[in-house]
């Protein structure tokens, strides 16, 4: 059990976990009076505190970082913190509850607020950002209480189909995510995943991909293979590897692992049984061997049923059990789940958290952006750069060659009527580059 970082009744959440002006809010923000009490949520070590120079934190300004890792596997940090109402300093220990620092309106903020950012093992030197919202659901008050305000977890349901489930009409299924095979092996290309891709972004909703790995076909081979699957599927999200098939060993799903990010394939983690993880050839891998995430199978004795009515619950065991180092982010709790418009079951799975959470685990999310980039942009600095990546896009998204030049000023409709030359005149004038003016407007 953690400890809320802030008494109760002393603040208000202003800003979740999640995408935000076309970047990623990496941590949950408390809106309250700069030099309200902040608290230690776990038994930790400071990594820095008063020691890092006021203001010194890109973004944050000043910020505090617990290292709690030996208690509950998390890094915390603490952005915009007054510096001179810090009370700590890197080495010193912290116990639950006390008290850390002051909240501030350092950094770039609209206003004073904490932001508190929840990092995984092995902390925010090379772990990911989480959600905090279900992490702080629930905590202990500082002070003995238990808190009442703050978010409240969500639960995402989702199915995961290869082409058994051929003729499903996935965007009618109602679920809130959904999984697709991509491949078995290097040879047996899933020949449903385009179409069930297709169907199901149809919805908007949440997509990530699966490969069922075989120890006999080569890495290489199976890694062509997704690769293809994935392009023709366009994307949308991330793709797990399927470890569950005797003989592959740990060897071999770091290799594939390695092989699916050399070819640019977004991997989001490992999918597996808990006694299957622990007894592969080499060892148990970590999390990160796997890809980041973890996605567990374990089965209980579930009649059938629709699937949110079946679910054993957010709070069962098999989500505080281990796979390596991390606890599951998703898991498969059976195949006897019913959905709209199918006679048999399918398999379900359950993820714990917000929508915009999930979809930053099946993208990536982590590697959007660091959490020191949170803030660092006014409202004003975020459009103009979203209208330069627009720019951007469209003149790499096509052959803008001058002989396609249209429009009444002589340029390109798809940047405003530019020419080739005003449209990187354009893009330089809204970065502020000395010198230059757009043209057009002026
Ligand atoms: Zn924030």
């Amino acid at each position: 059990m953690v400890t809320h970082p802030m008494k109760p009744g002393t603040y208000t959440v202003s800003s979740g976990y999640g995408s935000r002006w076309g970047a990623f809010h990496a941590g949950l923000d408390f809106a309250c009076p700069v030099g309200t009490p902040i608290y230690a949520p776990a038994d930790g070590v400071v990594v820095q505190g008063k020691d890092r120079a006021q203001g010194s934190v890109s973004g944050f300004g000043s910020w505090i970082w617990l290292d709690c890792q030996a208690s509950v596997g998390k890094d915390f940090i603490f952005g915009h913190v007054h510096h001179p109402g810090i009370l700590v300093k890197a080495g010193d220990r912290v116990k639950a509850g006390q008290q850390i620092g002051v909240s501030g309106n350092e950094g770039k903020t609209t206003g004073p607020h904490v932001h508190a950012e929840v990092w995984g093992s092995p902390g925010r030197t090379g772990g990911r950002h989480q959600d905090p919202a279900p992490y702080f659901t629930g905590a202990t008050a500082p002070g003995g209480t238990t808190t009442t305000t703050g978010a409240t977890v969500s639960t995402l349901y989702g199915i995961d189909v290869s082409e058994w489930q051929d003729g499903l009409y996935l965007a009618g299924t109602g679920v809130d995510f959904c999984v697709i095979r991509l491949a078995f092996g290097a040879s047996k290309a899933d020949r449903c995943a385009a179409s069930h891709a297709k169907d199901w972004k149809t919805t908007g909703k949440p997509v990530s991909y699966y490969h069922y790995l075989t120890p006999w076909d080569a890495i290489a081979a199976q890694a062509d293979l997704v690769k293809r699957q994935w392009d023709a599927c366009g994307r949308g999200g991330g793709v797990w590897i399927d470890v569950e098939e005797p003989g592959i060993t740990r060897a071999q799903v770091v290799a594939f692992r390695d092989a699916l990010r050399s070819r640019g394939v977004t991997v989001i983690g490992a999918y597996s049984r808990a006694n299957f993880w622990e007894s592969l050839p080499g060892g148990e891998p970590t999390a990160a061997e796997g890809g980041g995430a973890i996605w567990v199978s374990h089965y209980g004795q579930q009649p059938y049923g629709p699937i949110r009515s079946i679910y054993p619950g957010d709070t069962a065991s098999q989500w505080s059990y281990p796979l390596g180092d991390r606890k599951p982010d998703l898991w498969q709790w059976t195949d006897r789940a019913t959905v709209p418009g199918w006679t048999s079951g399918v398999d379900a799975n359950a993820y714990r958290g917000s929508v915009e959470s999930l979809r930053a685990l099946f993208t990536g999310g982590e590697s959007a952006t660091t959490s020191e980039e949170d803030d660092m942009f006014t409202d004003s600095d975020r459009a103009a750069l979203l209208d330069c990546r627009a720019m951007l896009q469209t003149l790499c998204a096509q052959d803008m060659g001058d002989a396609n030049i249209t429009g009444p000023y002589g340029g390109w409709p798809q940047t405003g009527g530019r020419t080739r030359t005003d449209t990187l005149a354009a893009i330089a004038a809204k970065l502020g580059v000395p010198g230059t003016t757009d043209t057009k407007e002026n």
